[in-house]
């Protein structure tokens, strides 16, 4: 009996290291995260454009955030606890700062879900008050439809939630630095939010602008207050944006691939709708073939269609 304990002991001990190991290895983000730097101080971390995977890690979107001497301003958090802490790794190459803030830009899941990871580093987190109610409100979905996607690769993501939150607009001054955040009037989520830095003229959109891919109209979505956020955000006279999808961009491309598009799919539909146009009918005479060139084109046109023709209807 004291040989087998002695024995099973033993093998504990030679064991314990590459078990340790395993449970390390399979908790890291697999993504090789790197930064681009678009001014001194501001970085963006360009995601993937497709749909969420287990291969982008739910990364299907553009986070970032800016370095001032007295510590870091995350621009959200990423979609998962892991992708939060590889985000953070990439960072420390760069600047041995703590993060100060987290701004999640909205309440959709790679905008936020790495917020506990952010969190636990001692940073606040910061939200508009709609996108507050918009996680209340879809958190736990949201992270029960990454889960067969993302499995283990989710491990330590929960939903934590903004403590301060912003009703129209807020400024931080941080190391010197100014950095807005403006709420508009959402429209891809009711809590879309954009950070902008007047200096610089930067701004990171957040999902009000969606340039390469095809935008999409989700249940949760509103064209018309998409667009009239995109009016507001327009008269700030970006020089450089950091789209919620896409590669950086400057506002002509941002009008041309968001506004663009959603005054097509508006204009159409209310004519369709006020001249008593059946849903299918509405559907298949708009010609969207000008945004072809865009990923998604075929995969999202027909529900981006419909969605906006029953908006049409409420309205
Ligand atoms: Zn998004």
């Amino acid at each position: 009996m004291k040989i087998t304990l002695l024995h099973m002991k033993n093998a504990l001990i030679f064991l314990l290291p590459s078990l340790i190991f395993s449970l390390v290895s399979t908790q890291a983000s697999a993504l090789q995260l790197s930064p681009i730097q678009v001014s001194p101080g501001a970085y963006a971390f360009i995601g993937d454009t497709g749909m969420r995977s287990y291969e982008n890690e739910g990364m299907n979107a553009n986070t970032g955030f800016i370095v001032t001497r007295a510590g870091v301003v995350i621009v959200d958090s990423g979609s998962s606890f892991l992708v939060a802490k590889a985000m953070h790794d990439a960072i420390k190459k760069i600047t041995r700062q703590p993060i100060k803030y987290v701004i999640n830009t909205g309440g959709q899941d790679h905008r936020w879900l790495g917020n506990g990871y952010f969190k636990e580093q001692g940073a606040q987190i910061i939200a508009s008050r709609k996108a507050l109610t918009d996680m209340q409100e879809r958190g736990a979905a949201e992270l029960a439809a990454l889960k067969p996607e993302l499995r283990e690769k989710l491990a330590g993501t929960q939903t934590v939630y903004p403590e301060r939150l912003v009703d129209k607009e807020e400024t931080l001054i941080v190391g010197g630095e100014v950095i807005r955040i403006l709420y508009f009037q959402g429209g891809h989520t009711p809590g879309d939010a954009v950070v902008w830095l007047p200096k610089e003229k930067i701004v990171f959109s957040g999902d009000l602008v969606y340039v390469d891919r095809m935008l999409g109209i989700l249940p949760i979505s509103n064209s018309k207050d998409w667009l009239a956020s995109f009016e507001e955000f327009e008269k700030l006279m970006p020089k450089i944006i950091i789209p919620g999808h896409g590669k950086v961009c400057d506002l002509p491309i941002a009008s041309k691939d968001t506004k663009a598009y959603l005054v097509l799919l508006r204009k159409h539909m209310h004519k369709a709708y006020n001249d008593g146009m059946e849903l299918q009918v509405s559907i298949s005479s708009l010609d969207q073939s000008a945004f072809n060139h865009l990923e998604h084109y075929e995969l999202l046109k027909g529900g981006n269609a419909s969605r906006v023709y029953l908006e049409m209807e409420a309205e």
